[in-house]
């Protein structure tokens, strides 16, 4: 064998091996997700100082071409996913989380893929209906709940407001609310008794808007 042909046959049983490693043992593994993690941020890097689709209010844009941009962005986006199709999902975790646009839920988990539920509502506040979306998420295969809050949160400020509670007072009284709310959930028979089983925990947690640090509450 040549000398170049026995490097080539090196580099082979090289890439083999790596391959082997990433696809079959548990660090090769984590380092594929981490790998994944650090090229989305590296997406992001790319993207978040673009100006020209931010939906700031810094340059002049109607709703119509926001609207417009978007459509052409759904496009593209629907175009890639329809090449290149996701896993299917069966998430072990749903969570609430205020609708403020600051806070990134595949930051909150940790995980780009989205294997997880998200309720997004108002001051992260628990309707009827939010409870039993919960609950049929539950008999689905959630084994962890995680009701948050948030630090800069608009709802309670617009809750502890004179001014505001008198312009907003369902979002005021849902605010008010919430605990009690949060309450009555782990009440129902169906949660209290896969928690008593040790098949279900319920995590309350307040994020730091900021960094997105989850701290217990
Ligand atoms: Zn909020």
């Amino acid at each position: 064998m040549t000398k170049k042909g026995k490097v080539l046959g090196i580099l082979v049983a090289g890439a083999a091996l790596l391959a082997i490693w990433l696809l079959f043992t548990g660090n090769g593994k984590r380092t594929q997700f981490l790998f994944g993690g650090v090229m989305v941020n590296l997406g992001y890097r790319l993207q978040d100082h673009l100006a020209s689709y931010d939906f700031k209010h810094e340059h002049e844009i109607t709703p119509d071409e926001v609207w417009k941009e978007m459509q052409e962005q759904n496009a593209l986006a629907a175009s890639v996913r329809k090449a290149f199709p996701r896993t299917a999902r069966h998430p072990l975790v749903a969570m609430i989380v205020c609708m403020d646009a600051r806070l990134d839920t595949n930051e909150l988990t940790g995980d780009t893929r989205r294997y997880y539920y998200t309720i997004r509502t108002a001051g992260s506040v628990l309707a009827e209906k939010e409870e039993e979306m919960l609950e049929l998420a539950v008999a689905n295969g959630v084994e962890l709940i995680v009701l948050s809050t948030h630090s800069d949160c608009a709802a309670e400020k617009a809750a502890a407001s004179p001014d505001m509670r008198q312009r907003f007072p369902a979002l005021a009284n849902a605010v008010d609310e919430r605990e009690q709310r949060i309450k009555e959930f782990m009440a129902r028979p169906a949660i209290a008794s896969k928690i008593a089983e040790g098949k279900l925990a319920v995590k309350l947690i307040h994020i730091d808007t900021m960094t997105e640090k989850m701290l217990p509450r």
